[in-house]
């Protein structure tokens, strides 16, 4: 029996998962956090999966190649299903010549590096949700207990390392979470990327998120309002000044969509 996926499902063509590019996107099911404010909670959660067979996604991808930039899975946490994942992205590679890319919040770095082994990726995504200097406030970011920030900040330090070989661009983003996230804490997090011996990437990019309480948002940050315009613009030209020489700052919003600062 060939390969199978857990995925929530798909999109032919998406202007939003890789930067600046069209994408044919694949939601991955199940994540290992449980970051209260997830707009796709319910996939994180695996309450919305299926099994479906690599061939079938090939199938799929194999009709929108000619409409896109780039093959891109997302989730979820994909690099659970690194095997698979690493699988499904060669076959792509190799059956379309599209390029290659996943998104990652990088705490499984021996899964990341086990794909890395394999296929030429050509882009990865990795939220970095909180400064990496404070592991409780990280913890509290992602919805896990408070003594499970040390482990999870050094793993994700070391996914982001892993993953400067990448072809393309390493794109690092960061959420302004309401009351969890300052703008203080995106200077903070531009400053540790600065000094992470990063520079091997082709090219880094990092991208300044506005919350916005979409559907799936748990209840618990339904209600809560997006991030001002003004607060994620104010974090990325700050982000910019850090991290000057070494990325392309950029920032996200509903009213501006992406731009660069
Ligand atoms: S890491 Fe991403 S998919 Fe997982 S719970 Fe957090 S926001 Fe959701």
């Amino acid at each position: 029996m060939g390969a199978f996926l857990w995925v929530g499902g798909w999109k032919e063509n998406s202007l939003v998962d890789v930067l600046e590019n069209v994408s044919f996107t694949v939601w991955f099911s199940y994540c290992n956090f449980r970051c209260p404010w997830c707009a796709n909670s319910r996939l994180a959660r695996g309450l919305e999966k299926r099994a479906v067979a690599l061939e079938e996604i090939l199938e799929a991808v194999k009709q929108a190649a000619p409409f896109v930039d780039y093959f891109h899975v997302t989730g979820g946490e994909p690099t659970l299903q690194y095997r698979a994942l690493a699988e499904l992205l060669f076959r792509v590679k190799a059956d379309t010549g599209l390029r290659v890319s996943f998104d990652t919040n990088a705490s499984i770095p021996e899964a990341v590096s086990y794909i890395m082994s394999r296929v030429d990726v050509d882009h990865i995504a990795i939220d970095v949700k909180a400064p990496l200097s404070k592991p409780e406030l990280y913890a509290r970011v992602i919805g896990l207990w408070e003594g499970a920030g040390k482990v999870v900040v050094e793993k994700v330090k070391r996914g982001i390392k892993s993953s400067v070989g990448v072809r393309d661009f390493l794109e690092l983003r960061t959420l302004l979470v309401p009351g969890l996230i300052t703008v203080e804490d995106v200077a903070q997090i531009s400053r540790e990327l600065r000094d992470m011996g990063l520079e091997k990437a082709p090219r880094i990019v990092y991208v300044v998120q506005q919350f916005i309480p979409y559907e799936g948002v748990p209840e618990e940050y339904r209600r809560a309002p997006k991030t001002p315009r003004e607060q994620v613009v104010a974090a990325a030209k700050l982000a910019s000044e850090e991290l000057r020489g070494l990325a392309d700052v950029y920032y996200r919003t509903i009213e501006d969509g992406s731009k660069r600062v």
